[in-house]
């Protein structure tokens, strides 16, 4: 049965050294390696030449799609990314249209995924190789430290576009990944307590004669047999080194360390209306998870307050208007990897005052129907779906009223 390995590369509990490992090393490529060529995902687009075929060894694939396609997978799976993907590719194909575009049309093309910081390091990486590459030169990095250098790339999204674009030898540690290097030697502490050790792991296991196919090889393994709840070990190359499977509970691994509770928020939301059935929304400053998209005005609900007097307060200290807070539209729990956020929604309508940009970078009044034009959180989405379902109500409301009230013919 295989060892455990603590992160100095000594097995655990037995003070035996990495080498234990080191000898399954030639089984564990060639078993992975047959393994992908038969089951791995052999389709996904940026991994291709531009024609479809697969690239030869040690051919270089142009490097933005997959940076593209790293910086997705950071937050979602493939099978959600690739339409976003393809929308991002047919849009900005190149380094220098991403550089050039327009920052409201690169927060659209992210909308949905979130994190959308993301999307705007994307454009700030590209900017920066546009302003580092002389006329004529290569524009792309082919070094970790060139990859590190630019915002939202870490070691392992470097390693990955490198192995991936130009087949360098550099190992890869993603989620995925560390699940499954956690298994294979059953590691004791969980993953983010035992990167040193899983990154040596991950290096010591790469092919350095196959570097992309191998890391694509692992990803694959992870995300579709080395799954997160129930792993599908019969079908695993890696089974016969495996010591989560020998110890007889695989999905028991990676361990974690105890949850602990997020906070919990109450956000009142203003939908503010005014005489002319335009919609309030304002464009949030660029700092923060959300930076820079735009949403419907509201804040924190202070211990004892009623969510009418929330959302009131909020406007006036935001926006500097005065409103009727009506009707509520729509509740809607929201998730973050940290804090939990319930949005109470309401219906308002504009009384005074001429809505100033307080706490945002921009407001402006909209009509209903201009709503989709804009970047906004995934929470807003389902708010606008409900507005427009509300209009709608109203407006079926208003007509059978007036039919009502005609005079019988
Ligand atoms: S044998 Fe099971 S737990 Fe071990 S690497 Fe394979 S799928 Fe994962």
């Amino acid at each position: 049965m295989p060892e455990t390995i603590r992160s100095d590369g000594r097995a655990d509990g037995h003070a035996e050294p990495l080498a234990l490992m080191e000898q399954s090393v030639p089984d564990l490529r060639a078993a992975l390696l047959r393994w992908w060529e038969q089951h791995g995902r052999q389709g996904i687009p940026w991994t291709l030449r531009p024609d479809g075929s697969r690239p030869d060894a040690g051919e270089s694939l142009c490097p933005l799609g997959i940076w593209v396609a790293e910086v997705m997978l950071q937050q979602t799976q493939l099978q959600v990314v690739l339409p976003y993907w393809q929308r991002w590719m047919a849009a900005l194909p190149t380094r220098d249209a991403l550089a050039a575009a327009d920052e409201h049309d690169v927060l659209l093309l992210w909308q949905g995924l979130g994190y959308y910081s993301r999307a705007r390091r994307l454009q700030q990486g590209a900017r920066m190789l546009l302003d580092a590459a002389p006329p004529g030169a290569d524009p792309w990095p082919r070094t970790l430290e060139g990859w590190l250098a630019l915002p939202g790339i870490g070691r392992s999204t470097a390693g990955s576009i490198l192995s991936s674009a130009f087949d360098l030898p550099f190992a890869i540690l993603d989620g995925n990944v560390k699940r499954v290097l956690a298994r294979l030697i059953a590691c004791p502490r969980p993953p983010a307590r035992e990167l040193r050790g899983l990154w040596q792991l991950s290096e010591l296991l790469l092919d350095p004669g196959r570097p992309r196919a191998f890391n694509q090889a692992l990803m694959d393994l992870g995300a579709t047999i080395c799954t997160p709840r129930n792993p599908r070990c019969g079908a695993c190359p890696w089974q016969g080194h495996c010591a989560a499977y020998a110890a007889g509970d695989p999905a028991r691994f990676p361990v974690k360390d105890a949850p602990r509770e997020l906070p919990f928020q109450v956000i009142g939301v203003g939908v503010v209306r005014n005489a002319a059935g335009l919609v309030l929304i304002d464009q949030r400053l660029n700092e923060g998870l959300l930076g820079g998209l735009w949403e419907f005005p509201g804040g924190k609900q202070e211990p004892g307050e009623a969510i009418a007097a929330t959302i009131a307060r909020e406007l006036r200290e935001e926006l500097a208007i005065e409103v009727e807070v009506g009707e509520e539209l729509i509740v809607l729990d929201h998730a973050y990897s940290h804090k939990k956020l319930r949005f109470v929604v309401h219906l308002c309508t504009w009384l005074s005052g001429d809505p100033q940009p307080l706490a945002s970078q921009q407001v402006r009044w909209v009509r209903p129907e201009q709503l989709g034009d804009f970047p906004f959180p995934a929470a807003n989405g389902r708010i606008i779906a409900a507005l427009h379902q509300w209009l709608d109500a109203d407006a079926s409301a208003d007509s059978s009223h007036a039919e009502g009230s005609r005079p019988a013919a």
